[in-house]
């Protein structure tokens, strides 16, 4: 049988069931339809890298990948026909647009005598497996946790060994060097210097993880200026990776005595899978608040404020470390991922739509699931959410998880040389502490842009509108 694979979310050769499939079926054409965006994102940076590793590997195999470009309905049909397919497998994806993707090409190929065959997408479990004791989805953490400890996980599929193929000549394939993907700005050569994507780096990450810090992982994952998590979500949100490999590997490391106390890392593995379950069965959270009282929220629109959150210079030291981190990386620790987050919900009280806009267009690890529900956490209106009335205070957050100022040092010099005193609260430091920093607030560093107690104020006045009652706050 000839098979065309079409490789989506799953930039990878283990774990990949329908290129297993295919593998052991006959003959493999494996197939990339580019996305279709004007402008490249961070995570499109990564999408390039992941093709150029993914395409090397297929060549090791004596194969090679098509690069194509269009709505998958369409060109699919067309390379089946150019190449005499008999066959095309993929691997379902659970997000609300690729769905109406997969519909759209099940309905429109239906009518070809070629045999297509989804399989089933990179989760632990079907997301149809685990419901409440009334069969319903479920919307707090904490008891999906404890359901999904009774699950058994199934077993990855190892990656082929051989992948033949056939003569296929198709006549729109697309260079990789022309896919688009690379701004011709150059933005992203600072991201370039951070990540190397692919299968094999995802590999040798998870490696230096499981050794270096899987044992201390619950002690250090809240502190940004440490190496202290296993910064795999750009490898598991390209698909270079597949979770339930991770999954088994960590219970590897145990049995294996290279993890004592796998636990909280398998904790936050399962907080993927709640978001991908949440978005699977409430395909509407990517616009819309979970929680409906949140539709009447008076949301500001304060450009200024947005582009001064951007750019890392609102004068709160964590949010701007962050930002720039963001900038210059295409990533974020998450304990600042939460303050950033908050501080334009909260402090600033610009929707939360606008800054998941702006994180995707910037992180590398950009996942539609984790960062719709990441944000509708922060900003109080998902289900199993941060309450709205507790607003992070970024100075003391900075103080408790940043405590001698590593990682704010790191990403904002221009107050490096300030005491670990006065490194939170720049504007409260004395004249002369500042002169001898050669810092210049309004100059070299802005003053905070809003005043925490006023904003706090004001976000607690706001969701009081919406709750009509005033609420305690902590
Ligand atoms: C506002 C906001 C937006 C976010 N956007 C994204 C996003 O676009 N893509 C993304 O992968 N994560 C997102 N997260 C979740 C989290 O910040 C990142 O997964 C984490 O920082 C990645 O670093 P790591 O791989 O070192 O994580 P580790 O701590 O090593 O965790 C291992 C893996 O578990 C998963 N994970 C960890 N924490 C979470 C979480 N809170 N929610 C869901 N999955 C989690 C990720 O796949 C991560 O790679 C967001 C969080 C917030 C608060």
């Amino acid at each position: 049988m000839k098979t065309i694979v079409w490789f989506r979310q799953d930039l990878r050769l283990h774990n990949h069931p329908a290129l297993k499939e295919a593998s052991e079926c006959g003959d493999v054409l494996p197939v990339f339809i580019l996305p279709d965006h004007s402008s490249p994102t961070a995570a499109d940076w990564w999408l390039s890298q992941s093709l150029l590793g993914l395409q090397q590997q297929l060549a090791e195999l004596g194969n090679s990948l098509l690069v194509v470009k269009g709505s998958p309905a369409d060109v699919l049909c067309k390379i089946a026909q150019e190449t005499n397919a008999d066959a095309l497998f993929f691997n379902g994806q659970i997000d609300p647009v690729s769905r109406r993707a997969e519909t759209s090409l099940l309905e429109n190929l239906n009518c070809t005598s070629l045999d297509i065959r989804r399989f089933p997408p990179d989760m632990l479990l079907d997301p149809d497996t685990l419901k409440t004791g009334a069969g319903q989805p479920y919307k707090v953490f904490g008891a999906f946790w404890k359901s999904l400890q009774q699950q058994t996980i199934p077993w990855p599929i190892a990656a082929p060994t051989s992948l033949s193929c056939w003569i296929a000549e198709y006549s729109e394939m697309i260079p990789l060097e022309k896919s688009g993907l690379r701004s011709s700005l150059g933005w992203d050569k600072t991201i370039e210097e951070t990540w190397t994507p692919g299968e094999t780096e995802s590999f040798e990450r998870w490696a230096h993880f499981r050794d270096q810090i899987l044992n201390k992982y619950v002690m250090l994952r809240d502190y940004p200026g440490i190496d202290g998590t296993s910064k795999l979500s750009g490898f598991l949100a390209s698909g270079n990776m597949s979770i339930r490999g991770l999954w088994h590997a960590v219970y590897r490391a145990q049995q294996e005595g290279d993890a004592a106390q796998p636990e909280p890392f398998l904790r936050q593995l399962a907080w993927r899978e709640f978001s991908y379950y949440q978005l699977f069965h409430f395909p509407d959270i990517v616009n819309q608040p979970l929680r409906k009282e949140f539709l009447n929220f008076p949301w500001s629109d304060d450009s200024e404020s947005l582009t001064a959150w951007k750019e890392g210079k609102t004068g709160y030291p964590l949010v701007d470390a962050g930002m720039r981190e963001l900038w210059q990386t295409g990533t974020m620790h998450n304990r600042v991922r939460m303050v950033a987050a908050s501080f334009l919900v909260k402090h600033l009280l610009i929707d939360w739509r606008i800054g998941a806009q702006w994180f995707q267009e910037t992180l590398v690890d950009y996942d539609i699931a984790n960062n719709t529900l990441g944000w509708q956490w922060v900003a109080g209106s998902g289900f199993d959410a941060a309450p709205y009335f507790r607003i992070f205070n970024p100075t003391t957050q900075s103080k408790k998880f940043d405590e001698h100022g590593v990682y704010i040092r790191k990403w904002l010099p221009e107050l490096a040389a300030l005491p670990d005193k006065h490194l939170y609260e720049p504007q409260a430091a004395p004249k002369e502490v500042l002169e001898e920093a050669d810092i210049v607030l309004g100059v070299t560093y802005p003053f905070p842009i809003v005043d925490h107690a006023t904003a706090r104020k004001r976000a607690l006045d706001a969701y009081a509108l919406i709750k009509g009652e005033k609420e305690g706050s902590s």
